[in-house]
């Protein structure tokens, strides 16, 4: 049986979790095998950053001025085989994705006027999806979609998140674990929304499970009744 006949249709899953933790492979490759689609909400922090950094901005009243009329246009694909960010028709998709970026991010996800403006982006795109969908983040099962169908907290030790994180961007194993850590405390200790682990969030920590036990579980988990 195909894994999409044991779940329900529109079902909406909330991912959470810290930077390195595999869930956005883990929820992208869940959300291909289940027909569902998907919404990396890092990526719409990444794409604030990535346009306050090039338009040199750093008040938060000007950037919302400035994000709230037509000079910002943000389009996010949810197809988890098509990772596409644009911004102002510019496709950002790899950019965003820079050290400079991710050193930065954590300082506009704090601003709550940001995270008002794509919280309400996020729940227009849930709203409008045609099919099931995993929506991966920080403050999923606990601000932007408390009334998911499924929340997934997923997770790994420190030293197993560096690790990966190195081998992906071809790093130093220590450097990668000083930012990320630096990048948890920032997520986790914000005034506005910050990383916890949601009420009735199911916690996958895949410390000691591969990438394909780590999405066997994940659909198990929301294939369950
Ligand atoms: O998931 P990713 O590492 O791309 O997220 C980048 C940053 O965006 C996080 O470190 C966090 O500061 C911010 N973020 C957030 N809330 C979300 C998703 C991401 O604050 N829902």
């Amino acid at each position: 049986m195909n894994a999409s006949n044991l779940t329900r249709p529109n079902m909406v899953v909330a991912v959470d979790g810290p930077s390195g933790s595999g869930k956005s492979s883990i929820s992208k490759e869940s959300a291909n095998r289940l027909g569902f689609n998907f919404l990396d909400t890092g990526a719409m922090y990444r794409s604030v950053t990535w346009f306050c950094v090039t338009e040199n901005l750093d008040d938060e009243d000007l950037i919302i001025e400035r994000i709230n009329n037509k000079d910002f246009k943000l389009y996010i694909s949810t197809d988890p085989l098509k990772d596409q960010v644009k911004v102002n028709d510019e496709d950002v998709s790899k950019i965003i994705r820079e050290d400079e970026i991710t050193s930065r991010v954590s300082h506009f996800a704090a601003m709550p006027k940001i995270r008002q403006f794509l919280v309400s982006k996020q729940r227009e795109l849930v709203q409008a999806s045609n099919s099931g969908i995993i929506v991966e983040g920080r403050d999923i099962g606990s601000v932007v979609l408390p009334e998911a169908d499924f929340k997934i907290f997923i997770t790994a030790n420190d030293d197993v998140r560096a690790k990966r994180r190195a081998i992906q961007i071809d790093s130093n194993e220590n450097d990668v674990l000083v930012a990320q850590r630096k990048r948890d405390l920032l997520d986790s200790s914000r005034k506005v929304s910050p990383l916890v682990i949601p009420d009735g969030a199911v916690i996958l920590d895949n410390s000691d499970l591969d990438f394909e036990q780590s999405v066997e579980k994940f659909i198990e988990i929301v294939s369950a009744e």
